[in-house]
């Protein structure tokens, strides 16, 4: 199997992101592993889709009214709270599907 990859479009290829760390001796940039393509700095190409489909899966939920937070919205949708974090994220495929499910009624 051939896997079409891309740079990582979070941390451009650089597998790591900067994040400002806070603790008793005050605050500094740290590098973090980065958490879309897990310092691999390369993810499959569909995942372009999957970026796209979660940025509309996540305008939906916070501009129709009435407003619905993540958890509102996962009960909605029967799915887990932690999966429909991952699908607005694009960082899984399935996000697709639920926007073909109709808008509240
Ligand atoms: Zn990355």
């Amino acid at each position: 199997m051939t896997l079409d990859l891309i740079a990582c479009p979070t941390c451009g290829g650089e597998r790591v992101n900067h994040a400002l760390a806070c603790g008793t001796d005050g605050c500094r940039f740290m590098e973090m592993v980065c958490y879309r393509c897990n310092g691999e700095g390369v993810v499959p190409r569909a995942m372009e889709q999957w970026i796209a489909d979660g940025e509309r899966l996540r305008q939906r939920r916070v501009e129709e009214l009435p407003y619905r937070n993540q958890r509102t919205e996962s009960a909605r949708l029967g799915i887990d709270v932690v999966r429909l974090s991952r699908l607005e994220q694009g960082l899984e495929p399935g996000g697709a599907a639920l926007l073909e499910m109709e808008a509240i009624p």
